[in-house]
């Protein structure tokens, strides 16, 4: 018999989770803050090593058949190249709606069986014996579980994380792949040194509309994000196409700020992402801005991690330090290393410093063919850096 397990949120984590450890035989119920779970925001990429959880997760045949294959990564500043990493042949990225992704988990969940208690806010979860006690915003006890799994995002309540906020933002938004010379393999980005980003990344499609999509985004300071929703769509539309011209048939359908969504970035982690039956996995344990492209790759490793740590030791057990400590010691140095490259790159392609985005083009972009050089930037994007879950064969 398996642990009796909450797993708070039903965001990309959450639903990994409780799909694996359901499938684990343990007793798992997720709860999860919205009425109805609905997925934030527009595209996100799927590397190579996320792909491997979702092939696990039986999942990866149809993401595959619902995404784009994303070979090359390519940025230019002005007529510069700026950014150029190629994803292995046989491994690509995957480009993919967030709406497609989530469906095919939370169809995961429910295969499995899952309780899905939707519409509750989990705002504690106090010690009680050797488990936790769940409370939700209205006061309402939901229950004691053995182990409760924090996945409830960068807002997190269960989560001591003090994220750093940043400095730049972004809005994104769905469009519709237009009549274009851009290549459906290609995330593209353009610069204004380091204060401006267009970028397009095609993201396939969804289940029951054939139409191919891209994700655009246009990142920004924080201050002009504030201003974004009074912003005369025109004159944003004019600006975008001053910068990048080649972006502007993907505009063609934005007339309304709404359809944009606003994204603000912060930047943390957890030192140690446990206490006693309380695990934090995804961005309640670490945050970053999207640059690498790594935040859902993470929730989903993370996710694999705890059913391995978890694997087997269900009886055996007493409580929950030695499972969680092991967790830990699966993920610390892939997470840290991520993180620390996050933070090391994003002011190259997301600050107001006027010597980065030079270094960035004099040395980066110049160094990326190097035969040397080329194999370590396909590693960081794929994930592939070092062994995602320490100490283990997989994937
Ligand atoms: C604009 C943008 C672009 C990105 N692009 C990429 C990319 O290309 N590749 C990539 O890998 N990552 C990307 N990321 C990062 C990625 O989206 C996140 O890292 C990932 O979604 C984190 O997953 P999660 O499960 O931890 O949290 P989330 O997916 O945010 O899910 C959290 C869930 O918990 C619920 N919840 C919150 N609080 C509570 C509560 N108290 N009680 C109950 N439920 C609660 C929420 O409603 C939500 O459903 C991007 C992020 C942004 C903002």
């Amino acid at each position: 018999m398996g642990f009796k397990i909450a797993i708070i949120g039903a965001g990309i984590g959450g639903l990994a989770a409780a799909a694996l450890l359901a499938r684990d035989a343990h007793d798992v119920t997720l709860f999860e803050r919205f009425p109805a779970p609905r997925p934030l925001g527009s595209g996100l990429v799927i590397q190579p090593v996320g792909l491997a959880v979702l092939d696990h997760l039986g999942l990866g045949h149809k993401t595959r058949a619902l995404s784009s294959p994303i070979a090359h990564m390519l940025g230019h500043s002005a007529r510069r190249v700026a950014l150029d990493v190629h994803y292995p042949a046989d491994a690509p990225g995957r480009g993919i709606h967030r709406a497609a992704l989530f469906q095919l988990l939370w169809q995961g969940v429910q295969d499995q069986g899952v309780p899905i208690i939707c519409g509750a806010r989990v705002t504690a979860a106090t010690p009680d014996g050797r488990g936790r006690r769940l409370v939700l915003d209205d006061g309402r006890d939901a229950g004691r579980f053995d182990l409760v799994v924090d996945a409830a995002g960068a807002g997190s309540d269960l989560s001591p994380m003090r994220a750093r906020a940043l400095g730049y933002g972004a809005i994104w938004g769905t469009v519709p792949w237009p009549r274009t010379a851009l290549r459906r393999d290609q995330l593209r980005q353009q610069y204004r040194g380091a204060s401006r980003m267009a970028g397009v990344l095609p993201i396939g499609r969804l289940a029951d509309d054939p139409t191919p999509l891209a994700a655009i985004f246009w990142s920004m300071p924080l201050a002009e994000l504030d201003a974004w929703p009074h912003r005369p769509i025109g004159d944003w539309q004019a600006e975008v196409t001053a910068l990048w011209p080649q972006m502007q048939p993907f505009l063609a359908t934005i007339t309304r700020n709404e359809q944009m969504t606003v994204a603000r970035y912060g930047h943390g982690t957890l030192r140690r992402p446990w206490s006693a039956g309380l695990v934090h996995i995804g961005d309640a344990a670490h945050r970053a801005s999207p640059q690498l492209g790594q935040g859902a790759n993470m929730a989903l490793l993370d996710a694999m991690a705890l059913a391995h740590a978890l694997r087997g030791k269900g009886d055996a057990l007493r409580d929950t330090h030695e499972v969680l400590s092991d967790y830990a010691a699966m993920r610390r140095w892939h997470v840290r290393i991520y993180q620390g490259m996050s933070a090391m790159f994003t002011p190259m392609y997301q600050s107001g410093s006027r010597s980065l985005p030079w270094l960035r083009d004099l040395a980066l972009a110049r160094s990326s063919n190097l035969p040397f050089v080329r194999p370590v930037l396909t590693h960081l994007v794929a994930g592939t850096m070092l062994p995602p879950l320490a100490g283990t064969r997989w994937p």
